[in-house]
């Protein structure tokens, strides 16, 4: 992720951060490796064993500690962080130990290595630690405007591969799985993409399998292919998932289908403002259970995405979480008859005041292709 968004945003990130900090009486955070960092400073390290370490102290500025080889990597925001490159014969553990400066309550980034997390805890034996999740999480599954704009971007994206799909432009007969996910990478790719995440190819009695891994089955006729992809590109996820019929629809596929058909978009709607998360898995389980086939839905109804593509919240019974405006995750309800066939139906959708909105709007067909 580089610097297409403004320094503003990353300031009013910051702004929010440091009020949950004063909230939980954190003094400062620290950030390494993971999301959390480009999500406050635009900047996405390497998982090196160098040092690269995000000091947020609640009351002063912010400094990003990095190895000097790296620093050219860095879309520098005097506004938003000092720059500190270490060289190679210094000690970045110590540079951190002056950074938090008075600090006694201290948050950790999750992944940050914990070799560096030992070592602060030698030089710094006084204070407490906590995780930094307590401070992030909130904030990060509530995406601001530029977050929903990218988002609506790479969404889009995934949409137009989905598209060739539908309109028979990726062949699928007489190709292994494993062709046909590759092709679909290479689409991500040429769409806008920065990177594929996956791409789940399954075809007949495989798309029973909710996380099926794409091999040497050769795609025949008369059978359901279902294809769940996604991607990255400038820093925030697709996820999608469709599926399509070689051939003439036979009636139980169709009628399964257009249950599930049903089953998502109510989903999709029940995307409001103030609404639990479990109530979205709680109305869309409903139409499939109505329908006879609930003891084939068998995984929650959806997760959170964003920088990753699986976050918080998620829509799962037991989750009470209330929707705010700016939650994103998927509505991915799915049908699977172990030995026979599967189906899935995927969005993304964020929530907000105006309602449910769609980042997916392909085709949520069945689409039948005869080649
Ligand atoms: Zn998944
Ligand atoms: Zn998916
Ligand atoms: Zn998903």
């Amino acid at each position: 992720m580089t610097a297409i968004v403004s320094h503003h945003v990353y300031e009013a990130r910051i702004d929010r951060v440091r009020s949950v900090m004063a909230a939980r009486g954190i003094d400062a955070l620290l950030l390494s490796v993971g999301h959390d960092l480009p999500y406050l400073a635009g900047y996405h390290a390497m998982p090196l064993e160098r040092l690269t370490m995000f000091v947020l102290p609640r009351d002063g500025h912010a400094s990003l500690i990095i190895p000097k080889l790296e620093a050219p990597r860095v879309v520098e925001m005097p506004s938003v962080f000092s720059l500190l490159p270490w060289g190679e014969t210094e000690d970045p553990v110590a540079l951190t130990h002056k950074c938090l400066g008075a600090a006694q309550k201290i948050a950790v980034g999750d992944q940050m290595w914990a070799r560096f997390l030992v070592e602060l805890l030698a030089v710094r034996p006084g204070a407490t630690y906590v995780r930094a999740q307590q401070v992030m999480s909130a904030l990060r599954a509530t995406k601001d405007q530029a977050e929903i704009d990218a988002l609506i971007a790479v969404g889009a994206a995934a949409d137009r591969v989905a598209m060739q799909l539908q309109s028979g432009d990726i062949p699928l007969l007489g190709r292994t799985e494993a062709q046909v996910s590759a092709d679909i990478s290479a689409r991500l790719i040429a769409e806008g993409h920065d990177k594929v995440n996956f791409a789940i190819v399954a075809a007949g009695e495989n798309a029973a399998s909710p996380h099926h891994h794409p091999g040497s089955r050769i795609i025949q006729r008369d059978e359901i292919v279902l294809c769940d992809f996604g991607g990255t590109m400038n820093g925030y996820c697709s996820d999608i998932t469709r599926c399509v019929y070689l051939g003439d629809i036979p009636t139980d596929v169709a009628d399964a289908y257009a249950v599930l058909k049903t089953a998502q978009a109510t989903g999709v709607s029940s995307a409001v403002v103030g609404q639990t998360c479990e109530s979205v898995d709680a109305r869309t389980r409903a139409v499939i259970e109505q329908a006879g086939y609930g003891d084939y839905f068998v995984h929650r109804t959806g997760h959170g995405i964003g920088m990753e593509e699986h976050e918080d919240p998620y829509m799962v019974s037991g989750n009470t979480e209330i929707i705010a405006a700016g939650h994103a995750f998927s509505v991915e309800p799915g049908i699977y008859i172990p030995g026979k066939w599967g189906m899935r139906l995927e969005d993304i959708v964020v929530a907000t005041d105006a309602g449910p909105l769609p980042m997916n709007k392909v085709n949520h067909d069945l689409v039948a292709i005869h080649a």
